[in-house]
């Protein structure tokens, strides 16, 4: 036990005189929960507000992974006693979220730098050398003057100096050759790489989802050793 505040009621007008203890394993309000589907498939990120709101409104389906929060609420008229919830590390739930991801087969996540940086564990695609984010940058493998398109499958990380010298050419152009193959994150990969900080047991949840052939698992263990 090591922090407890009061939840703004406003939030949602739902929890009356809601109070939050964050356990060890959470280190703090900020740790967010892996939600599934009923089915156990990874659908999002979610913080300790919303695991309570779907409590309230019973779609937590069942729990998996270790306890984060105990959460607790009024004191029930009849039993006199305060109700407590529990908000383990990884919730699946019942309802829909919007998120296209876990239905469709052709999903295709969002593009971005950090999601990218990740998926390439942070090394450059040229040189192999692992960099910090701020120093590395998104290549266009085919470049945009030559045809090349902004998708997963074009870009790789790489670092200022290999981006540099590559210019606006191809790696064969430049005499350049790439480390590994630029892939698609599924929506089980992009969920982790959106991750912040993510626990040991939602790691290993989400590893199990991903393909057999991702690339991600010998990075991901290469990044851990
Ligand atoms: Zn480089």
């Amino acid at each position: 036990m090591m922090q407890g505040i009061d939840l703004e009621q406003a939030d949602h007008g739902l929890l009356d005189d809601l109070r939050i203890v964050a356990t060890p394993a959470a280190r703090g309000l900020s740790q967010l929960v892996l939600r599934t589907d009923v089915a156990g498939m990874p659908l999002e990120w979610i913080d300790y507000k919303e695991a309570a709101r779907l409590y309230h409104q019973e779609q937590v389906a069942y729990t998996c992974g270790s306890l984060l929060y105990e959460l607790y609420g009024g004191v029930n008229a009849r039993t006199g006693r305060r109700t407590v919830l529990e908000v383990n590390s990884i919730v699946a739930t019942v309802g829909h979220t919007g998120n296209p991801g876990n239905t469709r087969h052709d999903y295709v996540p969002p593009l971005n730098n950090q999601t990218l940086f990740r998926r390439d564990a942070y090394l450059c695609m040229y040189c192999s050398q692992r960099f910090p984010s701020r120093e590395l940058s998104r290549d266009h493998i085919r470049p945009f003057s030559q045809g090349g398109t902004d998708v997963w499958t074009n870009v790789v990380a790489a670092c200022r100096r290999c981006n540099n010298q590559k210019a606006s050419r191809t790696p064969e152009q430049a005499r350049m050759q790439l480390i590994a193959v630029p892939f698609t994150p599924t929506y089980a990969e992009y969920i982790f790489l959106k991750g912040r900080r993510v626990l040991a047991d939602q790691m290993e949840y989400l590893v199990a989802h991903f393909p057999r052939s991702s690339p991600l698992h010998a990075r991901i263990r290469a990044y851990l050793s």
